[in-house]
């Protein structure tokens, strides 16, 4: 099954001049999702994780089928101020300015295996500051993957643990 037209290109999306991958036409379709997720569920195990951790908010589209097929838990890394509880936050430098991200407290265990998941990589400062969180609280990152990657943005060279994907655009 050709996934990739399965996703619904919106230009100018949420900005002038940006073209968009929409996800929300591959989960639609019960076929595409089923194979992206037993297709994410080789390149996941791979890893071996103890645990799956999904990045805000489509991340968690992925990692929550993913943590049934596999039989793990996962946690959910999100902005700033939305998780209740006492919560773990990493601070990361965007092009203008700063983002915070969070995990709970006590929801990773150090010394855990943890992929993480999300829909797609782009410049991979997102990625790379969840895996610095995950590091922070005491995880071992094993990998991480998404189902499309922006491979001209050279995302994967922001990363120092291994990561897979699903649809290319380059
Ligand atoms: P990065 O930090 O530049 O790698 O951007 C990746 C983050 O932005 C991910 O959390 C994606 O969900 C989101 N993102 C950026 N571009 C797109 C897109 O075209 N489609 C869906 N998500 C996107």
């Amino acid at each position: 099954m050709d996934l990739k037209q399965h996703i619904r290109e919106v230009p100018d999306f949420p900005k002038p001049g940006i073209l968009f991958y929409d996800v929300s036409t591959l989960l639609a379709h019960p076929q595409a999702w089923k194979a992206t997720v037993e297709r994410l569920k080789d390149l996941v195990s791979a890893y071996k994780p103890d645990v799956l951790a999904g990045i805000e908010s489509r991340g968690f589209l992925v990692a929550a089928p993913l943590a049934l097929e596999l039989g793990l838990g996962f946690h959910m890394v999100r902005k700033k101020g939305k998780l209740p509880g006492k919560t773990i936050p990493y601070t990361y430098d965007l092009e203008y300015g700063t983002d915070t991200i969070e995990v709970q407290d006590g929801a990773i265990e150090p010394g855990q295996r943890v992929v993480i998941l999300d829909d797609l990589l782009a410049t991979g400062g997102t990625l790379a500051a969840a895996v610095e969180l995950v590091r922070k609280v005491g995880g071992e990152v094993t990998g991480a993957a998404s189902i499309m990657e922006l491979t001209f943005l050279k995302g994967r060279e922001r990363l120092d643990i291994p990561f897979s994907s699903l649809i290319a655009y380059d």
